[in-house]
């Protein structure tokens, strides 16, 4: 028999009527066959109301009885959808994360999944219950509720379909499946019918706020099919899987954060370590850095800009003070009124010219790029704030994301073909400690023969790097990295990309003429340069990754000339000399989670 996951978040259970209107799907879904696991939210804006009641109680409640309290959330739901079942003449049992079996972590508030025990829930469903599980919650060893953090209820919903071997997660949601871009701010944004856990993870994480990011790093591990659509329409919504929409199409989709903050550490001393002593400084107050450029240093000194969400850059910026006597850096500087704008495509790495052909859609709306950093799946830009609407729209029309690719495969052909489950037990037990979200690796690799170019005081005006990066396109040169950064000595940017080796003298006598034509201060080559890549699932959430990677890289001594990060990848420019006992470093730290 066929099992069916189904997750209503908070707005599908909102009031009576709906949560009725949810018990109705659920009883369709066991009359045509299946048997069925509904996963609920905390009704409508519950979860809110409890955080809010909380903080008219105390400024600092402790974390333990915040789980107590919000996990309260899900336990009205569930017991009203059951009461909503057996009105309408089905069997039901409600049960919370405890009565589960969903054991976590004790990190209150943002609790890990250890494992789901799934004996209750199967002799229910094969007495011919409907299960309605309580999402968001588990609880830890000592019997403390513990919940997965906000939105989390997504994330229960997968895992249960995972253990479960659901043939399918259906998640019921207020919009009717995952778009191109964010059809709030930009009309054209075309529903999409497929699209990768990759590129679903990469846009989460920029803030594409239909799905938990934890939930996608699940089920690309698990191999669960996630169908997104609306509870309140007909519409067939979106598949999450593993193959993108389209073969060819290089980008998926675009994204827009709108409150970023720039910060750069000027004069940083370019010698192993000093980075990463700020970048600790920073972690240690659980703030996630993005955009990482570390210009290439001139005169033993480097310049590392980074991005932060804007309501952390107060808190940033004490973090890096607290450091900036210990690092030797020459002082701060910062931008509040920035945004960033990224696209996102699994076909991106197979082909050349995708960023000029951004960078060019930017120049044409007169849009000004402040820094840019690449990852194998991912552009990202940073604008000033009042460009970034604009931004969007080039971008997105760049791209004919409105369009339906000729290629694409429809939401029809994917159904059909999904149905092999993933051995989960298979995979967990090559975890070392079973935990069902421990961070898992699944490579960490070295590139060898790469050589960096690198272009100093490059003009802060639109159109500078569409017209590098097709120049240097035309010469039939393909870019690997590239990352512009701010450039202390003037304020202008300087910009660097990698290239293969062999491409190095070719690359050189272009950015010369590069520099020459836009009256650049100068263009260097280094050689003799090699990129160690960590891989895995869910480098973003488990942050420590990147830490880790430069903890390691200075113990060895390793100076990291160039740095990117992204959902699915770590990656740092060093010595080629160095890279073999880099690796070796490496693959010893994180031996626990390599699969
Ligand atoms: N009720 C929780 C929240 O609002 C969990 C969820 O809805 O996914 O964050
Ligand atoms: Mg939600």
């Amino acid at each position: 028999m066929s099992l069916i996951v189904q997750k209503f978040g908070g707005t599908s259970v909102a009031d009576t009527e709906k949560i009725r209107a949810a018990a109705r799907k659920a009883i369709r879904a066991q009359r045509d066959g299946h048997q069925v696991v509904m996963v609920v939210s905390a009704m409508g804006k519950n979860t809110d109301i409890l955080l809010e009641l909380a903080e008219q109680i105390c400024d600092n409640p402790p974390a333990r009885e915040m789980d107590m309290l919000l996990s309260t959330g899900e336990q009205v739901s569930v017991a009203l959808v059951a009461m909503a079942l057996h009105d309408l003449g089905a069997k039901a049992v409600s049960l919370t994360g405890g009565q589960i079996g969903m054991k976590t972590d004790n990190s209150y508030s943002k609790a890990r999944i250890q494992s789901i025990s799934t004996n209750r829930i199967e002799g229910l469903l094969n007495e011919g219950n409907i299960v309605v599980a309580a999402g968001f919650q588990g609880i830890d060893d000592d019997l403390n509720i513990t919940t997965l953090g906000r939105g989390g209820s997504d994330t229960t919903a997968v895992a249960l379909a995972a253990v479960l071997g659901a043939d399918a997660c259906e998640i019921y949601t207020d919009v009717d499946g995952v778009y191109t871009t964010d059809p709030r701010l930009l009309a054209e944004a075309r529903r999409l019918d497929v699209i990768s856990y990759d590129e679903m993870l990469e846009l989460a994480s920029l803030g594409a706020g239909v799905m938990h990011s934890r939930s996608i790093e699940f089920a690309k591990k698990f191999g669960v099919p996630i169908h997104v659509r609306s509870s309140f329409s007909d519409s067939e919504g979106t598949m999450i899987v593993a193959e993108s929409e389209s073969e060819t199409q290089p980008v998926s989709g675009a994204a827009m954060t709108p409150d970023e903050a720039r910060v750069t550490v000027l004069g940083v001393p370019d010698v192993p370590g000093k980075s990463r002593q700020i970048f600790a400084a920073i972690a240690d107050r659980k703030i996630a850095v993005d955009m990482v450029v570390q210009n290439v240093g001139t005169k033993g000194h480097a310049d590392v800009s980074f991005t932060v969400p804007r309501n952390e850059l107060k808190t940033t910026i004490r973090a890096v003070e607290s450091v900036i006597d210990a690092v030797g850096a020459e002082g701060i500087t910062h931008d509040d009124q920035v945004s960033k704008v990224s696209v996102v495509g699994r076909n991106m790495a197979k082909q050349t010219s995708v960023a000029s052909r951004m960078f060019r859609a930017l120049a044409e709306a007169g849009v000004n790029i402040q820094m840019i950093t690449t990852s194998e799946i991912k552009i990202s830009t940073l604008v000033p704030k009042s460009e970034a609407g604009a931004a969007l729209r080039a971008v997105h029309e760049a791209f004919a994301l409105h369009k339906t690719p000729s290629d694409a495969q429809s939401w029809h052909q994917i159904k059909a073909e999904r149905g092999k489950k993933a051995d989960v037990d298979a995979l967990v037990s090559r975890l070392r400690d079973d935990a069902l979200e421990s961070l898992t690796l699944t490579g960490i690799s070295v590139t060898e023969n790469q050589a960096r170019v690198t272009l100093y005081g490059v003009p802060d005006r639109p159109g500078i790097a569409a017209d590098m990066f097709e120049t240097i396109g035309k010469a039939g040169i393909f870019v690997d990295m590239i990352v512009q950064g701010y450039d202390g000595e003037d304020g202008s940017t300087s910009v660097s990309f990698t290239v293969d080796a062999d491409d190095l003298e070719k690359s050189l006598d272009v950015a010369l003429k590069i520099r020459d034509k836009h009256g650049m201060r100068d263009a260097q080559g280094g050689s003799n340069i090699a990129k160690v890549t960590v891989s895995g699932i869910g480098l973003r959430s488990h942050t420590h990754v990147a830490t880790m990677l430069f903890q390691q890289l200075s113990a060895a001594n390793i100076n990291v000339e160039m740095i990117s990060t992204s959902e699915l990848q770590v990656n740092a420019v060093i010595d080629a000399n160095k890279a073999e006992k880099g690796i070796e470093g490496l693959r010893q730290a994180f031996a626990d989670s390599l699969l």
